[in-house]
Formats: structure tokens, C-alpha cells, sequence
């Protein structure tokens, strides 16, 4: 089935390979937070048109459905619909989550083959579990990193924070929780990288068709200042990590000529890397 109208953007990369962007709404995070250990004068000014009286930004929930002729994966969930009215309220949760968005999209949820997650805070794997608690893609294998269902599951309240544990237990009662170990082959042409970094277990997709090469760096690269490897947000939980793992994927992405889609960002989300001195840009399309 080809990809079609009501999805944010897609690409043919040739070999029967295609990408479709779908939104699944957004959210607000602080500022301060997502820029990490960068002095404020440096940032300010990227963000002047869209933060706002609380010194939040809003974040897109960038979600990939991604066709092969071997299948059809798609890349992340968003928040899902099971946050209750002041967790709404507190992350301002706008937007169409993506079972609706997918509909909108004429993707049928059946269809999907397998449901690979960057890692599993609340913002990618929410949308694992329909409204009622079912699951969201009866047909599907889950693919996260086999340790991110550790770090996720464990009794680190620092790793907590960022987990919705009560509803990743009810994935994993429901004998979805399904994990891949490293790199891993999740269908022909589509790879998971183990990355750690932004949380222990995370792990990029890497999309490679006939003529190009996508990826999609997670929140290793949320938004277009996440080019430069030393710019990581307090949300990393092993920030050194992320560090020497971003300048070495982003070194591939040049290297290879990869179309790289950014995890939060609504205005530019597809582009490219850029080599510049040492560190990266990322251009837009
Ligand atoms: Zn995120």
C-alpha cells in the first residue's frame, strides 16, 4: 500500500523502501532541561519564537512508519492516550496521538509488522497500549533494546522519573515486551544500534533502501542544536556516553549520506548532517 496524504513528509529510497513522517502531537518540556549543561546566553536566542511564559518548548512526537517489501515497521509511539487529565494538564499534551494519526494517515494499525522503540520513556513508548490497555498493534513484535527494558524496569529513582513503569508492566503482562540484543536486524534493510546514552538501553534505526540511507538518532538528536555532540540534555542519564556516541554517528551520517529525522522537532524535522570544525550542523531540507 503506498504512503499517502496526512502524513507530515515522506521519502522513496528506492527498492520498494519508503518513509512517512507521522506526528503524534506534542508536548512541553523546560528549556533549561533540554539544553543540559549549555549556558542559557548560548541558546536563547535559538528559541526566542516558541518558548513560552513557563520556559517550556514544545516538542513534536515524531513517529516513523517506515515500508519495505518485507514489512512495515514503524518507529516510536508518542505518549500515547492513557495520561490522565493533570499529566495532560502539567506536560500540555496537544495534538493527535498516533493511533488516530496513523487512521488519519490511512495506515491501518493491523498492518504493522514490528514496533521499534528508541528507548522507553513515556514520550516513545506510551502509544504501546491503546486507550483501554490493549495492545496497540495486535499483529506486531516490539523491538527495544533488551537492557533499556532493564533500566526501564529497575529501582533507580533517578532512571524512574522518565518511565511510566505501571504501564510498561502492562505491555510486558501482556507478553509483548520484545526485546533485541545490540545490533539487530529488525527487518530487512531496517537496523537498530544500540547507542546508550540519553538512557541506558537506547538504540538508533538506521533505514537503508536501493539509492539512501535515513536515520533516526532518537533523542541522542531531538532537535537541530543536538548536532553538536557536546550539547546533551539533562534527560540523558550517561551524558558522556551520549557524547562520544553522537559525534560517531553523526560522523557515519555524513560518511554515508544519511536523510536524518529529528525526534521532537515540529519546524525542520528531516535533514542532514553537516561536518563543521569539530562538531556537526544539521541542515534542513
Ligand atoms: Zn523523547
Amino acid at each position: 500500500m503506498a504512503i499517502r496524504e496526512g502524513v507530515a513528509w515522506s521519502t522513496d529510497l528506492g527498492g520498494g523502501t519508503r518513509v512517512a513522517l507521522v506526528q503524534a502531537g506534542t508536548f512541553r518540556s523546560d528549556a533549561g532541561t533540554l539544553f543540559g549543561p549549555v549556558p542559557r546566553v548560548m541558546w536563547q536566542r535559538l528559541v526566542v519564537d516558541e518558548i513560552n511564559a513557563q520556559g517550556a518548548l514544545l516538542q513534536a512526537l515524531n513517529c516513523l512508519l517506515i515500508e519495505t517489501p518485507a514489512g512495515r515497521v514503524l518507529v516510536e509511539t508518542g505518549i500515547g492516550e492513557r495520561s490522565d487529565e493533570r499529566t495532560r494538564e502539567r506536560r500540555d499534551i496537544q495534538g493527535s496521538p498516533i493511533l488516530p494519526a496513523l487512521r488519519t494517515a490511512g495506515f491501518d494499525r493491523g498492518t504493522v509488522d514490528v514496533v521499534a522503540l528508541s528507548h522507553l520513556h513515556f514520550d516513545h513508548a506510551g502509544g504501546l497500549l491503546a486507550a483501554d490497555g490493549s495492545v496497540a498493534f495486535p499483529r506486531a513484535r516490539i523491538a527495544a533494546q533488551k537492557a533499556e527494558w532493564e533500566f526501564a524496569l529497575g529501582d533507580n529513582p533517578r532512571l524512574q522519573a522518565s518511565y511510566e513503569q505501571e504501564e510498561l508492566r502492562l505491555v510486558e503482562q501482556a507478553g509483548w515486551a520484545g526485546a533485541v540484543d545490540g545490533e539487530a536486524e529488525l527487518l530487512p534493510g531496517v537496523t537498530a544500534l544500540r547507542t546508550g546514552g540519553h538512557s541506558g538501553g537506547h538504540q538508533a534505526i538506521v533505514v537503508r533502501g536501493r539509492d539512501r540511507g535515513l536515520a533516526f538518532f532518537g533523542d541522542l538528536c531531538m532537535r537541530p542544536w543536538s548536532a553538536n555532540p557536546r550539547w546533551v540534555t539533562a534527560f540523558d542519564d550517561f551524558p558522556l556516553t551520549s557524547v562520544e556516541v553522537k559525534a560517531t554517528l553523526f560522523r557515519r551520517a555524513v560518511e554515508e549520506g544519511w536523510l536524518v529525522v529529528l525526534s521532537h522537532e515540529s519546524e525542520t524535522p528531516v535533514g542532514r548532517m553537516v561536518a563543521d570544525r569539530d562538531r556537526y550542523r544539521f541542515e534542513p531540507m
